[in-house]
């Protein structure tokens, strides 16, 4: 049998291609070109106009990573807002905060969310079991963002990368809007590419976020679906610093990427990552 393959392009001059056992969904939404296949290497995989998105096998290390270093940077978050994260991986690790009230997730694509649903079970947990807390709707988030005001303690960028529906989302109106959408000790993060590959865009989108926010980071995690595997998040607070963090309530829930330590160790920079952000 011809083996099948499903590949990224993820510059011009390099490709990561994984081997596909079985192609369960190939076609096209509204917004997007959608793969869902079986890989021996990563499990199961959600691609999205061609850009590895979401595997069984290594979701945690980025879910856990976008999730939980914000939420306990902020110590007492109740509403949470997720744009994008229509897998539901984000949402999944947001309802597990028992001091979270309400989770509303914004994913301009209906069609992920269900295909997430039907075949990526694990992740899709709390939406698949409609979790109380949990509150999902199918829109633009760059829309959503301009009519919320003073409102969510935490806000999570889980987007896909800066073309196609997701281009809107690294500007910096869609920063002022998540400024304001934010209560006045609010703060948000966003998914933001390879520091290693992306350096232009990781510099611009920092300072955006400087511009506006008094407290901008960055912070890392090893995610092997990404390109270099080294990939990075922007945070912009109005109050709580990651710098200065002290453990302000208890995790009652395990985790397999998250700790108190990476909390803290995550925004410590490599030299180069500083350059990329500050300039030399
Ligand atoms: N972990 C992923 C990554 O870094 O590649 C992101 C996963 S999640 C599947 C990305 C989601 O962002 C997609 O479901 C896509 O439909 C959604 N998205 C893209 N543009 C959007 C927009 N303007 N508003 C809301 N959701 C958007």
């Amino acid at each position: 049998m011809m083996k099948q393959y499903v590949t990224e392009h993820q510059s011009k001059h390099l490709d990561l291609t994984a081997e596909a056992t079985r192609i369960l969904f190939q076609g096209k939404s509204e917004f997007q070109d959608i793969i869902v296949a079986d890989t021996p290497e990563f499990g199961r995989m959600l691609v999205l106009d061609g850009v590895f998105q979401t595997s069984d096998k290594d979701e945690f290390m980025y879910h856990e990573s976008i999730v939980h270093i914000p939420l306990f940077l902020h110590p007492h978050p109740k509403h949470v807002l997720i744009i994008g994260g229509g897998d539901g991986g984000s949402a999944r690790e947001a309802v597990r905060h028992a001091c979270v009230e309400t989770v509303t997730m914004v994913d301009i694509d209906g069609k992920v969310i269900e295909l997430s649903k039907q075949y990526f079970p694990a992740i899709s947990k709390a939406m698949r079991e409609k979790n109380p807390k949990l509150t999902v709707k199918v829109g633009d988030g760059i829309a959503f963002m301009q009519e919320a005001e003073n409102f969510y303690d935490v806000i999570i960028v889980d987007c896909s990368d800066p073309v196609g529906p997701g281009e809107g989302l690294f500007t910096s109106s869609f920063y002022q809007d998540t400024y304001k959408a934010l209560k006045e000790d609010g703060l948000f993060v966003q998914q933001t590419e390879s520091p290693f590959m992306h350096r232009q865009l990781v510099h611009d989108i920092f300072s955006r976020v400087s511009a506006i926010f008094p407290i901008s980071r960055l912070y890392t995690a090893y995610i092997p679906l990404y390109p270099t595997g080294m990939h990075c998040f922007t945070m912009g607070s109005k109050t709580y610093d990651p710098l200065t963090w002290q453990p302000n309530r208890k995790r009652d829930f395990s985790t397999q990427y998250y700790n108190e330590g990476i909390q803290r160790s995550a925004f410590v920079l490599p030299n180069f990552v500083k350059d990329v952000l500050y300039g030399k």
